[in-house]
């Protein structure tokens, strides 16, 4: 079964796309097809959606509201992840397109399209991604694998509610330098919302008591830092 990936399970497409009819149409297409399909409408939902869950493939619409879908592209590749990307374009964005490939992105589809070829194409990046590796991030015995969205110590899976994942991947993502609070507080929300000036510190807390006392040094006035994988 295409639709399946080599675990057997239903491949999960993140779509990007905020045209309600458009977007209903390709979701509704993409679970007929026997895929599961989260379905977002704009840059930081994107990029909540892709740190929060391991996604088989992204559709990605280039047109979003308040910022084109080459920002969630360059923030997914930017982080070394390789998940599968199709961009949608309009048939007159010739540029945008030779731009999404250059961001990296698997292929494209213009707009308007048939909904099987762009299953067809789907299937196709999905398959050809198979053969590709994320590597995990490790800090002493803690290994975070972002492809999987699971986080171990000396081997055994420690549980992190989605707030506490998202601050220790960006502090991993930058291990050895320092991370100031506002870049922690853009990690866990995206840009999103009001946020109470403690609410790095209660994360930092509680990552300390799962994972280890000394795993994320205070650097006092700065931020926080996660010793580099050699031990800097
Ligand atoms: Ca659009």
């Amino acid at each position: 079964m295409l639709s399946m990936n080599s675990q057997g399970a239903r491949v999960q497409v993140l779509l990007v796309e905020d045209d309600a009819m458009l977007g209903d149409a390709l979701r509704t297409s993409l679970v007929a097809s026997g895929m599961a399909v989260d379905w977002v409408g704009d840059v930081p939902e994107a990029r909540l959606a892709l740190i929060d869950h391991g996604y088989g493939a992204v559709l990605l619409d280039l047109g979003l509201p308040g910022g084109s879908g080459l920002a969630v592209l360059k923030y997914l590749r930017a982080r070394y992840d390789a998940t599968p990307v199709l961009i949608i374009t309009a048939r007159d964005r010739l540029s945008e397109r030779v731009q999404g490939l250059d961001a990296g992105a698997d292929d494209y589809i213009v707009k308007p399209f048939q909904l099987d070829e762009l299953q067809a194409r789907l299937r196709a990046v999905v398959r050809r991604s198979r053969n590709s590796v994320v590597s995990a991030l490790r800090c002493r015995d803690v290994v975070l694998d972002p492809a999987r969205r699971v986080v171990t110590k000396a081997g055994v899976e420690v549980t992190l509610s989605a707030s506490e994942y998202r601050t220790l991947l960006a502090l991993m993502e930058r291990a050895g330098q320092t991370v100031s609070r506002e870049q922690l507080e853009a990690a866990v929300y995206g840009g999103n919302g009001t946020i109470e000036s403690n609410t790095v510190a209660v994360y930092i807390h509680q990552l300390r008591r799962k994972l280890g006392d000394d795993l994320v040094a205070t650097v006092h006035g700065l931020g926080y830092r996660i010793a580099a994988a050699n031990g800097s």
